[in-house]
């Protein structure tokens, strides 16, 4: 299998005069059984499109290629999504004509050339979370996914309610799907090696929560919450709620104790207590 090594991916940087940057998250894969178990975590039918961010030099998108029927990869880096093309034609050329690549920030794509029905990705650290649920919310064809990240943002992505890691990530990210741990990646598969462990999240999209409440209501409520996560529910919705009374009032309706602090809830009960700001007062 022609995947990029650590040789091709030095010479690939050199030739296009890169340094990867920090700013960037620009750490590249440069094993190929790493690429492969990825690949094979990801579970990724050979009908799907998959959209890859960051495809960086182009080892995983190599890689995805070899899975999927069609891969869109999103990256904001110029001179390596204008060579993106030029590595698959050179390493995969039968395999070309199957690959879109797309030069933009993906925090901020809403539009693409096909609709993904799978997210695979080395996310670029800095920006993971961002990323991750500005994609789940703006392509619903994304029914599953894989994406690898900081390892500790794996965990605090996939921690269950009351778990010490749990927080706004946590909870936003059940909105649109449950997430699981799918392992962990060593620094040195990585170059520049990362000072860090990484983490692989496999995803898989649920129904959202059944609320009258919009989204943006359901996580200002989460964003209140853990502003103040040392304090009480009725102390740290206070602001959200008008005052302590509204937020003990919410709260009660929604079935949650006032004295409770924002950790221990589920997405369900954030969008009760949203709901319940909109009811009229008794
Ligand atoms: N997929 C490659 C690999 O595994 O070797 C590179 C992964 S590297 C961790 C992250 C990549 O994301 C880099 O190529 C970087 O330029 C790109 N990137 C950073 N911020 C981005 C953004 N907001 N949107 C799209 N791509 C971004």
């Amino acid at each position: 299998q022609a995947l990029l090594g650590a040789t091709e991916i030095r010479r690939l940087a050199e030739e296009l005069g890169i340094r990867p940057t920090k700013t960037l998250g620009q750490n590249f894969v440069i094993d190929g059984n790493t690429i492969r178990r990825i690949v094979a975590a990801a579970n990724v039918d050979p009908a799907e499109t998959v959209l890859e961010v960051g495809p960086g030099l182009g080892s995983l998108t190599l890689g995805l290629l070899d899975a999927a029927e069609r891969v869109v990869a999103v990256e904001i880096d110029p001179v390596l999504a204008e060579r993106l093309p030029q590595t698959i034609a050179q390493w995969r050329p039968e395999r070309a004509a199957s690959c879109d690549v797309v030069q933009g920030d993906a925090m901020r794509v809403t539009e693409l050339p096909a609709e993904p029905t799978a997210l695979v990705a080395n996310l670029p650290y800095n920006v993971a979370v961002p990323v991750v649920l500005h994609l789940l919310a703006h392509f619903p064809s994304l029914r599953h996914g894989l994406v690898m990240v900081q390892d500790e943002v794996a965990d605090r992505l996939a921690a269950p309610p009351g778990s010490k890691v749990y927080g706004v990530p946590s909870v936003k990210a059940q909105w649109y799907g449950r997430m699981r741990k799918a392992g962990v990646i060593g620094m040195n598969v990585f170059w520049p090696a990362p000072k860090i462990a990484s983490g692989l999240v496999a995803f898989e999209r649920h129904d959202q929560p059944q609320t009258t409440a919009s989204r943006e209501e359901v996580f200002a409520v989460i964003d209140a919450a853990f502003a103040q996560r040392r304090k009480t529910l009725r102390a740290a919705l206070a602001g959200w709620a008008g005052n302590g009374v509204l937020a003990e009032q919410a709260l009660t309706r929604a079935g949650v104790d006032p004295s409770a602090r924002g950790e221990v809830l589920d997405i369900h009960a954030y969008a009760r207590i949203a709901e319940a700001k909109q009811l009229p007062l008794a």
